[in-house]
């Protein structure tokens, strides 16, 4: 199944998702296609796939998007055939915005939807900061887009507040381990346990 972790920029998403990798071993992540360019620290098809503008715009004609948005100012999409081959082999972290969060809901595919939240807005401001990552024009867009996103919380299945990295990281999977027993995430064992019963019936 799909878990989908959504939160505004530089609240750790990448962080908490590497940390739950590290530890469940089991789950994959979803790289997604951007038109923004690669940080220093970054590689090509494990953070992301970096594209041009054009090729984006082809693979959106081509409908191979699950979900696309541009976000502060640059293009992002996960690819159907991204998230298909890592979901029949089990589940799959998508570090995705509120805008692409919702067009997985529209979707109808089975997801949980979860939202990291700073423990402050000053703690963001910092946390980016440190990151090094951004310029200063980039630094006040993300830092304004995330009052607008803060709000789409109610909209998720779950909030993950991000003050303690560890405490984070043990909700977070905490949440993958509650959504794996829900009745529709587990349909084949289940099923197959149904059909252990009807032959207990038939015996007796
Ligand atoms: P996002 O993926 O949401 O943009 P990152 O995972 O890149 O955010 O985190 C932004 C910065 O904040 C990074 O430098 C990261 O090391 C740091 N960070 C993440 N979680 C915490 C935390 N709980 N406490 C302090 N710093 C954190
Ligand atoms: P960054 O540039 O910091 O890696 O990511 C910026 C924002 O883009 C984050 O909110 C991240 O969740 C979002 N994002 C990354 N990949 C995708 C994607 O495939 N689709 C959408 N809609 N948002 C994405």
């Amino acid at each position: 199944m799909l878990f989908v972790v959504s939160g505004p920029s530089g609240c750790g998403k990448s962080t908490l998702i590497a940390r739950v990798m590290r530890d469940l071993g089991d789950v994959r992540f979803s790289v997604s296609h951007t038109t923004r360019r690669k940080r220093a620290i970054e590689v090509d098809g494990r953070d992301y796939y970096f594209v041009s503008k054009n090729e984006f715009d082809a693979m959106i004609q081509e409908g191979r998007f699950l979900e696309w948005a541009i976000v502060h100012g640059r293009h992002y999409g996960t690819s159907r055939v991204e998230v298909d081959e890592k979901d029949a082999a089990g589940d799959v972290l998508l570090d995705i915005d509120v805008q692409g969060a919702r067009q997985v809901r529209a979707s109808g595919r089975p997801a949980s939807f979860i939202f990291i939240m700073p423990p402050v807005f000053e703690e963001l401001r910092r946390r980016l900061l440190k990151r090094r990552t951004e310029d200063r024009a980039s630094l006040s867009k993300r830092l304004a887009d995330a009052r607008g996103e803060i709000g789409a919380y109610p909209e998720f299945d779950f909030v993950v507040i991000n003050e303690d990295l560890e405490t984070a990281a043990a909700e977070l999977k905490s949440v993958i381990f509650a959504s794996r027993c829900r009745p529709g995430s587990s349909k084949e064992r289940i099923e197959g346990i149904l059909r252990s019963f009807s032959r207990e019936r038939g015996r007796r």
